[in-house]
């Protein structure tokens, strides 16, 4: 079902003749209906912390309130801009992916650096909470320095963080977040982000990479998430023609992976697959 057609007729003069011109707009109906759905749920995103927002203005102009009451109401003001700017800064991320060229193949974004920015992000993040798996990964596995990613670094950088942002916002304090990389056999590259949080059920995995879309709405916002984090990584990888992989078990922990092709990997010192260590 779900099958429209335009049908556009033209009758010839006279002898009853039709010519009937048939076009499969399907797809344009199905994008025009994404579109209207992205809005409105742009628009609510951004209603919500909003709608918060004028709340607390009228409290501090109606009432009162003593300077420790102030405080905790500006607190909470500062949460939801906080909100509204990670939004537009996922909005525009995902704006000037949509809008620029596919990443140049004759640039190199090195695979050490980019782990450890992420790392280093991901361990701010936590601020102790988590331990990391193993200690100071992309520290100690120097084959990292070597290898580069054809590719754009500020994209790829946005994907690693995203999923190592994540890993630390949904588990929990005293779990565990590892984040590691290694060659494969074809020559192609993983980086992979693990943790043994909550996990994700079964049903959830294929649309986690849709817009705005979240496992458990209420607390994906609590933990200051917007909702577009995976739709990022996965246009990112795409864009570099590789993939995002997600394995989770409730109850046990996630595992996403981004898989890069061999023609994505610059190895300069290239020896056998087996030097790794
Ligand atoms: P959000 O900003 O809500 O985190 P994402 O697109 O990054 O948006 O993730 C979509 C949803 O996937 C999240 O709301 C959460 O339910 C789930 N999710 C992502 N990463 C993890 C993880 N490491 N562990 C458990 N659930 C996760």
């Amino acid at each position: 079902g779900g099958e429209a057609t335009l049908q556009l007729i033209l009758r010839g003069y006279g002898k009853g003749q039709k010519l009937v011109l048939t076009q499969d707009v399907t797809e344009r109906l199905r994008s025009e209906a994404m579109r209207r759905d992205f809005v409105a749920n742009v628009s609510h995103e951004i209603r919500t912390p909003l709608t918060v927002l004028a709340g607390f203005v009228e409290t501090m102009q109606s009432l009162p309130l003593s300077a420790a009451e102030r405080g905790r109401v500006l607190t909470l003001m500062s949460e939801q801009t906080g909100r509204m700017q990670a939004l537009v800064s996922d909005l525009l991320t995902l704006a000037q992916l949509e809008g620029s060229p596919l990443p140049p193949t004759d640039s190199l974004a090195p695979l050490g650096k980019l782990l450890q920015r992420a790392l280093a992000d991901g361990q701010t993040l936590s601020g102790g909470r988590h331990q990391w798996l193993p200690p100071e990964p992309a520290l100690t596995d120097s084959w990292t320095e070597r290898v580069a990613i054809a590719g754009r670094e500020s994209e790829l950088l946005s994907a690693v963080q995203n999923l190592v942002t994540n890993a630390v916002r949904y588990t929990p304090t005293g779990g565990q977040i590892g984040l590691v990389a290694r060659l494969r056999d074809d020559a192609g590259l993983v980086i992979e982000v693990h943790d043994n949080g909550p996990g994700i059920a079964r049903e959830h995995l294929a649309r986690l990479t849709e817009r705005f879309y979240r496992v458990d709405p209420s607390r994906a916002r609590e933990t200051g998430g917007t909702g577009l984090g995976l739709s990022i990584v996965k246009h990112v990888m795409q864009r570099h023609g590789g993939e995002l992989d997600i394995e989770s078990m409730p109850g046990k922990g996630s595992r996403f992976r981004l898989v890069l092709p061999a023609a994505r990997v610059v190895r300069p010192d290239a020896v056998a697959a087996g030097d790794q260590s």
